[in-house]
């Protein structure tokens, strides 16, 4: 793919108070760097706990302050991919009287709702592989949730997207970590390319727009693509956001060494095309937003090892299971589904709520000696 009107950069990017670089562009061009206007280098909240206890009534919020309005809903753990970073080819699933009903997602959700919670995003494993996705798109709209998105690698949502879309879907996040077709295959096992790039041109022109692109990059296997990426951005007005390898891949193989710095993929980026944070950028979303100079789109990286944003995480996670999660990386969880089937209330779903956002760290500790890898995979979780 070719780069079009590339200039190198020859100042640095303006805004943000965090530590500034220098980078070396391949032509040889010294670029200054300050680009970190939110994080802290830290993983985490503020240091002192708030010394208040758990409170009984009002918003979702931990002992940190941080108030929790973001649902992640994992709705299946199965997919038809496998991706080199997230499974193995050998998955074994759980069985579906295991997984929440739509019934009991809804309850969940509605108790969510009661309590502040304002977006839900449906992911997995692959949601669109779960039958029925858009009544269950439907009925959360029908709770009162306005932001209502979805995560997915895109293999079934060409034909799916018009009636996603007329259920109340409002945002689509679309993986896709090569635009080569060859390389897309062997990343992600199964699939192709071509699939996912007309299902992406499909779900824009029924709305889902600006449609926002996941890219995990490795070392040595896809991050040759970064400025390949940067000008599909550029060309198609789609966000495309870089994710950092984060240690939950299924077999175990996280290597710190495989993983790209979203700090170096700005640098490469920024040598070519220079770039600036977006101002108002979302301080709660994990993405870390830029805008191209000459105002031809955005890009963002989601820095989860290397500048993790956990100070500012207002993210519930329920598992296809049922499991209420604080974290991804979290190795408590609370089983949701077990307590409706024993007919709890939905003032005792909504104590287990307060309590698993009570409970959550300041910040995850991949960076610590002590880090111990949660028991499930990205993919049994919800990514
Ligand atoms: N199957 C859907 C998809 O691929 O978009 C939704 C679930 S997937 C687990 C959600 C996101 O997590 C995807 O963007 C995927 O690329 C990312 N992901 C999976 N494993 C990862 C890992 N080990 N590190 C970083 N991101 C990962
Ligand atoms: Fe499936 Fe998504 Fe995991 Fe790939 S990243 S294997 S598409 S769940």
């Amino acid at each position: 793919m070719s780069h079009d009107g590339a200039q190198p950069g020859a100042t640095g990017l303006s805004a943000g108070r965090a530590s500034s670089s220098v980078a070396t562009a391949p032509e040889g061009v010294a670029v200054a760097l300050s680009v970190r206007p939110h994080r802290t280098a830290s993983s985490g909240a503020p240091d002192s706990p708030a010394a208040a206890s758990m409170p009984v009534t009002g918003a979702l919020v931990d002992r940190y302050g941080r108030v929790h309005s973001d649902l992640r809903l994992s709705i299946t753990d199965r997919c038809n991919l496998r991706c080199v970073y997230c499974m193995s080819e050998d998955m074994t699933f759980q069985a579906r009287e295991e997984l929440l009903t739509f019934d009991e997602i809804e309850r969940v959700s509605a108790v969510a709702r009661s309590l502040g919670v304002t977006s839900v995003r449906l992911t997995g494993g692959e949601p669109l592989v779960r039958r029925g996705v858009e009544d269950l798109v439907a009925r959360l709209r029908a709770l009162g949730y306005d932001d209502i998105a979805l995560t997915t690698n895109a293999v079934r949502l060409g034909p799916l997207a018009r009636r996603l879309r007329a259920a109340g879907l409002t945002r689509v996040n679309v993986s896709c970590d090569s635009l080569r077709p060859e390389r897309y295959a062997s990343i992600r096992r199964r699939g192709d390319l071509a699939t996912v790039l007309a299902a992406m041109n499909e779900a824009e022109s029924v709305g889902l727009a600006p449609l926002k692109v996941n890219v995990v990059l490795l070392r040595g296997v896809n991050d040759d693509e970064v400025l390949d990426f940067a000008s599909f951005a550029r060309e198609t007005g789609r966000v495309v956001r870089f994710i950092e390898f984060m240690p939950l891949d299924a077999p175990g193989q996280w290597d710190r060494g495989q993983l790209i710095a979203g700090r170096e993929v700005l640098e490469r980026i920024h040598a070519v095309w220079p770039i600036e944070p977006v101002d108002g950028s979302d301080h709660v979303a994990p993405a870390e937003r830029f805008r191209f100079r000459d105002g031809r789109g955005e890009i963002g990286v989601i820095s989860s090892v290397t500048e993790p944003f956990c100070g500012t995480c207002n993210r519930l996670r329920l598992t296809a299971d049922g499991s209420l999660r604080n974290c991804l990386f979290a190795n408590e969880e609370s089983s949701v589904r077990d307590a409706l089937r024993r007919g709890a209330s939905d003032h005792e779903i909504e104590q287990m709520m307060r309590r698993a956002v009570w409970a959550k760290h300041p910040g995850h500790a991949i960076n610590e000696p002590a880090f111990l890898r949660p028991h499930r995979s990205m993919s049994m979780i919800g990514g």
